[in-house]
């Protein structure tokens, strides 16, 4: 009996659940690039060209390892443009008694194989994808009948479930979590590592080829092109951060520098997001070279929580909340996404390195996409759908499913405070302190209006005065609104119409 397993573009690891029990002689594995995929929204020309890529490799590595391949190219003149129309073009050219695949990592995706379950009659079974820590299951479990949410609870048990850094029932080192060590400001001093830069095959450079042709128009830079395509070069980056970044990882994880976009981050997230890294073989690294006594606790300790804590709750929150997620516009936020987020031509410094840096590399670290490119969209009160679109486009790790609740919940409030109990507003003051962005800008960090202010000063205060019907009862906004009633009448007035010369312009 012919099974067909179907692998998707994020479903790139050899010990993924729909591969188990496969049978080489008999079943066919079919993996796709379809128009669809690349035009759903305009992706970063530098994240087509990955993902194709580094499908073109993961068959290729299947079929030297004896399995039978269906792989269509983009550019096939048969190809239909969409995954439905592929799959159902494979099942009319061989007898396939029964479909296997893992669970897609996006509800639209899900939606589809469904909806292609009940025309073919034949029947698919979708596996659980065993990369995760938590199934969709069992944060279900978790989330039922607790009025909030919160991260730092399901981390601990995560911890504990797995067994990571812990010793016996207790945190290693006697407390769960580290992060009010991990905010050291940037010196000039401070020496970044280079990151890895992965070498460029032959198959690479066809997929460029395909890309530079079909995708002129999408957004960002395709040179230079760095990213590993094979699980072997993903673990060398792995390695890379583990030796060289991970030692100062937690002091610096909230650091800006201009013109330094990788600082001590790790630049695994497309890795792991495509299936070439695992993230227990991410976690089990940095346990390792912890107790090795290469790392300190902190920068460990932080490194992990990402990875088990806020990448296994957003996507707990995205399968528990979708589709009426992709709709929530909590403040009824409805301004345009301004131009500049498509050049990065703007007179403020911060913007302006951020989207530069994200154009030529598909990638911003953590706190820039946090505190300023996700800062400004919150406090100039931008729609959700465009702010989305744009984190969606622009970012080569970015899928649905990871990308909707961090720009939802995590920087917009969309949801009302699901996924985070406060709004993540800041002023300029905090750029300052962790970047040296502001020594380079037209506008003054230390001037708190009129025409040469640092915009996000007077904006932090019109977005509170703007929203204070739905976040005055917020217990952890509340003082912000006691320190804006002390101000005079005057610096009130000022800030509104600073503000409102700045929105208008
Ligand atoms: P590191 O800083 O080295 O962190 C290690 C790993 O932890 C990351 O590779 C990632 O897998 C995980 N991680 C860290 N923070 C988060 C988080 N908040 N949510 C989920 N995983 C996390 N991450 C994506 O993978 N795809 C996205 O589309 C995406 N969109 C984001 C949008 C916004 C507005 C914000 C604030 C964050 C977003 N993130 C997204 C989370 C985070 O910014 C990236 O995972 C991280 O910057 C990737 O770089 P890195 O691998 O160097 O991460
Ligand atoms: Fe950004 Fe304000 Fe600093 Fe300029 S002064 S870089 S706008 S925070």
């Amino acid at each position: 009996m012919t099974t067909l397993r179907i692998i998707l573009g994020d479903q790139l690891s050899k010990s993924i659940s729909s591969l188990e029990e496969a049978n080489q002689e008999q079943d066919i594995i079919f993996i796709c690039e379809t128009w669809e995929q690349a035009t759903h929204v305009k992706h970063h020309k530098k994240k087509i060209a990955f993902l194709f890529s580094a499908m073109r490799h993961f068959a290729k590595i299947l079929e030297a390892d004896g399995y039978k391949i269906e792989y269509v190219k983009l550019d096939d003149p048969k190809n239909t443009g969409t995954l439905l129309g592929e799959i159902q073009r494979t099942l009319n050219s061989n007898t396939i008694r029964r479909i296997v695949i893992t669970h897609p990592s996006e509800y639209h995706i899900l939606a589809d194989i469904k909806k292609l379950e009940a025309i073919i009659n034949i029947p698919i079974e979708i596996m659980h994808d065993n990369r995760f820590f938590s199934s969709i299951e069992d944060f279900a479990i978790w989330a039922k009948n607790r009025k909030q949410l919160r991260l730092e609870i399901f981390y601990r048990e995560i911890r504990k479930k797995y067994s990571i850094l812990m010793n016996g029932n207790k945190p290693e080192g006697g407390k769960w979590n580290f992060d009010i060590e991990n905010r050291k400001s940037p010196s000039k001093n401070t020496i970044i590592p280079k990151p890895y830069i992965a070498k460029i095959d032959d198959l690479t450079y066809e997929v460029i080829e395909l890309v530079s042709k079909n995708f002129s128009e999408h957004f960002g830079d395709l040179y230079p092109f760095y990213f590993a395509v094979t699980r072997n070069e993903a673990l060398k980056i792995l390695d890379h951060f583990i030796e060289h970044r991970l030692i100062h990882f937690g002091d610096y994880q909230d650091a800006m520098l201009e013109n330094e976009p990788w600082m001590f981050h790790s630049h695994i997230s497309f890795y792991l997001n495509c299936g070439l890294l695992l993230p227990i073989e991410c976690v089990r690294a940095a346990e390792n070279a912890y107790y090795q006594g290469k790392v300190p606790l902190n920068a460990v300790e932080g490194f992990i929580r990402q990875i088990i804590g806020w990448r296994e709750y957003v996507r707990g929150i995205y399968w528990l909340k979708m589709p009426e997620y992709a709709q929530e516009n909590f403040f009824e936020a409805n301004r345009n996404l301004p131009n500049f987020y498509w050049t990065g031509d703007t007179k403020m410094n911060c913007l302006h390195q951020c989207i530069s840096e994200t154009k030529q590399n598909a990638y911003a670290h953590h706190i820039q996409r946090l505190m300023i490119l996700g800062n400004f969209a919150l406090l100039t009160g931008i729609n959700p759908k465009e702010v989305n679109e744009w984190f969606f486009i622009v970012y080569a790790d970015a899928f649905e499913w990871v990308e909707l609740p961090n720009v939802s919940g995590m920087i917009l409030f969309a949801d009302g405070g699901y996924l985070a109990s406060k709004p993540y507003a800041a002023g300029g003051s905090y750029i300052n302190k962790m970047s040296n962005y502001c020594k380079n800008c037209t506008y003054k960090i230390t001037k708190k209006n009129g025409p040469d202010a640092c915009p996000f000063n007077y904006l932090y205060w019109d977005f509170l005065v703007r929203n204070r019907e739905k976040l005055e009862s917020n217990p952890r906004i509340n003082m912000m609104y006691k320190t804006y009633d002390r101000m005079e009448v005057e610096k009130k007035q000022q800030i509104i119409q600073d503000s409102k010369a700045f929105l208008d312009g």
